[in-house]
């Protein structure tokens, strides 16, 4: 699929990242120095280092590269994947760059890769290829809690981010803050509640956003609410899942398609996710799923008629190629970078809705926030005021039962007392972010009228907030004209 791809774009995934912020730039007027600034990729570590595994040694091939550090530390996935490179490392980098912008959490963009593929390893393995490459980092300067801290992405989880926790605290035990050199660790290795699904999570809170405004439905071409919605998923991993999982039991959208490498599952009634995932996770593959229509070609699945595509796998899916055979009329990119620039291009022009990548899927990073704030206070969330709330609530319940007749019923007095969950501060902290990210790009949308679409206004969105940094810190001049 990547192949094709590669043959029918004219460009790499970082050309068109950049391409996408020359948009901007150029609508915003921003100066060739300050476009040049924020472009570039401050550093780029490459790797081929050999490790011991069970029965021979490999040298492995690996990238981390360091998009902006205007802020600290530098933030972004590792991905484990047989297709990454070092064109996509940066590009994917440059992302976590503008997205953290646009989260408003004060973070540089980074990312980082292996090229394997995990599903050929064994778990031994893994673990010994991923302590090594946490010591590489760590003898390079790459990892710390103040300067460079790595996150789950495609091909990696909580465990390997609690391989890396544990690496680097057996480094540097005398590091107070060891915990936070990596996010997405376990609960009981430094954890945060509510992480693991905060992408899929902050997916659902950006269309339930987008559609507490009717007129910005109906100009996407959709009608009703998110439960009429009939939704194609591409990907069953993390961000996958946990986006169709929470669209189909929260707000009651039809899953009509889940794609996965192997083909395609279909069921105009709704599929049910729990049981696709359970059989995914059994079988390794969609084939062979009860619940529903299997067919081996999961691309065309993509053209497949529907309200919403959400591209929740890997990048470039939606191609030059494919653009124009495109059926959903909103597409929210759980992925990063699905769309290519051609793609997307060809969508504005025929009026398909895209929520993009640096704003759609920035639920991941800011639980990664709040993980990292966790860590280096040393104290969960809530600790300090969940037993005061409870009793302000419970004082609350017994003035108005004094003052009243009727008396407070039992659901509601349950409500008032309870004091908030570590979970429940979460969420409730990545709804708030999806909220203000996407009324702040509405505002750029109203501030440049001529700029009709989500991505444009995220780029300006987050460039704004980049190049003034860079001018606080006098390394541009943002009036000069060149
Ligand atoms: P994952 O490894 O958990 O899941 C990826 C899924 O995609 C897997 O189930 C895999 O089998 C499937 N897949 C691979 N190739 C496919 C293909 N050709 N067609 C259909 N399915 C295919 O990875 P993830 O963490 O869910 O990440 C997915 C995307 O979301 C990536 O682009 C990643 O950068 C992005 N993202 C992840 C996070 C996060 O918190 N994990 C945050 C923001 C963005």
């Amino acid at each position: 699929m990547m192949m094709d791809t590669v043959k029918i774009e004219s460009m790499t995934f970082r050309e068109g990242v950049d391409l996408m912020v020359d948009r901007a730039a150029l609508f915003m007027g921003l100066n060739a120095d300050a476009v040049r600034v924020v472009k570039a990729c401050n550093a780029v570590l490459q790797l081929k280092f050999p490790v011991k595994l069970k029965d021979r040694t490999e040298v492995i091939n690996g990238w981390w590269a360091i998009h902006s550090a205007h802020r600290l530390p530098a933030k972004g996935g590792l991905r484990y994947s047989p297709l990454v490179c070092i064109d996509e490392v940066e590009a994917l980098a440059a992302l976590m760059t503008y997205k953290c912008a646009i989260a408003d959490v004060p973070f540089g963009g980074a990312k980082g890769g292996l090229m394997i593929n995990p599903m050929h390893y064994s778990e031994h393995d893994l673990r010994e290829i991923t302590r090594r490459f946490t010591i590489e980092l760590a003898r390079k300067d790459f990892i710390h809690p103040a300067t460079n801290v790595p996150a789950p992405d495609m091909g990696t989880s909580s465990r390997e981010m609690m391989w890396i926790a544990d690496t680097y605290k057996t480094l540097f035990p005398e590091e107070l803050n060891h915990d936070a050199c990596v996010t997405g660790k376990p609960l009981n290795h430094g954890g945060v509640p509510g992480r693991v699904e905060a992408t899929g999570k902050g997916l659902q809170y950006a269309l339930q956003e987008l559609f507490r405004h009717p007129e910005l439905v109906e100009q996407a071409g959709l009608h009703g609410g998110l439960s009429s919605q009939r939704v194609v998923v591409q990907g069953l991993g993390n961000v996958g899942y946990h986006t169709a999982k929470s669209l189909s039991e929260d707000n009651e959208s039809t899953i009509i398609a889940i794609i996965e490498r192997d083909g395609v599952v279909t069921n105009d009634n709704g599929l049910n996710i729990h049981d696709v995932r359970q059989y995914f996770v059994e079988t390794g593959g969609l084939k062979g799923f009860a619940g529903g229509k299997y067919s081996p070609n999961g691309d065309k699945a993509l053209e497949m008629d529907c309200d919403i595509l959400i591209p929740a796998a890997l990048e470039s899916q939606i191609h030059a190629g494919n653009a124009m055979e495109i059926k959903a009329k909103l597409i929210v990119e759980g992925a990063n970078g699905p769309v290519t620039y051609e793609a997307d291009e060809i969508l504005r022009q025929r009026g398909v809705t895209v929520l993009p990548d640096v704003f759609a899927n920035l639920g991941g990073v800011t639980v990664s926030y709040f993980e990292w704030t966790r860590n280096i206070s040393h104290m969960r969330f809530g600790r300090l005021q969940r037993q005061y709330d409870a009793i302000r609530g419970q004082n609350l319940v017994s003035a108005m039962n004094e003052l009243s007749e009727k008396k407070v019923d039992d659901e509601l007095q349950k409500r008032l007392i309870k004091g908030a969950s570590e979970l429940d501060l979460v969420r409730s902290g990545l709804e708030d972010t999806m909220s203000m990210a996407f009324q702040d790009i509405r505002e750029v949308m109203k501030q440049y009228p001529e700029v009709k679409d989500y991505r444009t206004a995220s780029y300006i969105l987050a460039l704004g907030k980049i190049v003034q940094n860079y001018e606080d810190i006098g390394l541009i001049d943002i009036k000069k004209n060149i």
